[in-house]
């Protein structure tokens, strides 16, 4: 037995895919996400050798992996852990791009076969020359939300567009509350922290179309587009619970942030900027109210 049953089933629950090879190459072990991500059926594949007309791994330039240089025949040869991105082939006969990574079985100082983890690689944007100028000139460099430039060149392409699909445009206004303070107790470097740290929650909790903007020292201007103008104050709060669980280490100490934010929508013939004036007066009703709070105008 190469390996545990008891381990092998959980495997089963892994986010990732897996599979086991034995020493001859051939599949052991297929687990349930391995057979989500190349619509192949463990029983399908159990048995079988990878170059059985199955996987048939390519690498990046379209070259042919499994007959001769396979980078898991690489990594049990050598008896090293390795990382790569192959194409594979999936079942319904595309090629899908995923991240490997081989791990050799060693029993006795000899290698038995190998483990392999895969997750499809996302296309990033990487690459693409029109996002690589608006990071480089339309992004604040410590944070990487979109600075006030980037904000004035983003926002009236993607309210048009959204305008369009019949979405609602919600304007959140965020201050980082006692942010002196940090500055002042810790230094400027982890209140620098502190600001990535409340820039990446943001970025991260929003969809892609959101815009999130550094609009002043630690200040954000969230612009949402809504199916309904309900969420603003679902999304307002859950952004003010999920910064209160935001901390970061510094020595042996934690620091908790906290914001409070304004929350509005755009109205009609309205300029941008007066929905944002609007939103800002509401939080500062939140910091008047004893901050760590979102307050808007809807009801
Ligand atoms: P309140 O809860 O009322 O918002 O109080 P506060 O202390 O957060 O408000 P205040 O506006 O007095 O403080 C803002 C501070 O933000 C002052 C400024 O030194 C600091 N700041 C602005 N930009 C940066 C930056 O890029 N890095 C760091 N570390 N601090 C910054
Ligand atoms: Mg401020
Ligand atoms: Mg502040």
């Amino acid at each position: 037995m190469l390996l545990d049953d008891n381990f092998m089933n959980l495997l089963d629950d892994f986010f990732e895919g897996i599979y086991v090879i034995d020493k001859q190459r051939k599949i052991i072990f297929w687990n349930k996400e391995a057979e989500k991500i190349t619509g192949y059926k463990a029983n399908e594949v159990v048995g079988k050798s990878c170059s059985d007309n199955l996987l048939k791994h390519v690498d990046k330039n379209g070259n042919e992996l499994c007959e001769g240089n396979c980078p898991m025949v690489f990594a049990m040869d050598k008896k090293i852990k390795l990382e790569d991105e192959v194409f594979l082939h999936h079942k319904n006969g595309f090629r899908l791009l995923v991240r490997v990574k081989g791990i050799p079985i060693i029993k006795d100082a000899e290698v038995k076969g190998l483990i392999e983890l895969f997750v499809p690689k996302i296309f990033t944007n990487e690459g693409n020359h029109v996002d690589d100028l608006i990071n480089l000139a339309y992004r604040d460099s410590l944070t990487k939300a979109y600075n006030r430039k980037g904000f004035d060149f983003i926002y009236p392409l993607r309210q048009r567009e959204m305008a369009l699909l019949g979405f609602h445009t919600a304007i959140l206004f965020f201050d980082i509350d006692d942010f002196k303070k940090i500055n002042d107790t810790y230094g400027h470097d982890v209140g620098d922290r502190v600001l990535f740290a409340v820039s990446q929650t943001f970025i991260r909790s929003l969809r892609r179309d959101d815009i999130v903007v550094r609009w002043g020292g630690e200040e954000f201007v969230l612009i949402l587009f809504l199916r309904k103008l309900g969420f603003l104050n679902e999304i307002g709060s859950k952004l003010v619970r999920l910064i209160e669980s935001t901390f970061i280490h510094y020595s042996d100490k934690i620091i908790k942030i906290t914001i409070s934010g304004g929350g509005t929508h755009l109205r009609k013939e309205e300029d941008i900027l007066q929905a944002i004036n609007r939103a800002d007066s509401l939080m500062y009703e939140a910091k008047k109210k004893g901050k760590n709070q979102f307050i808007s105008d809807l009801n």
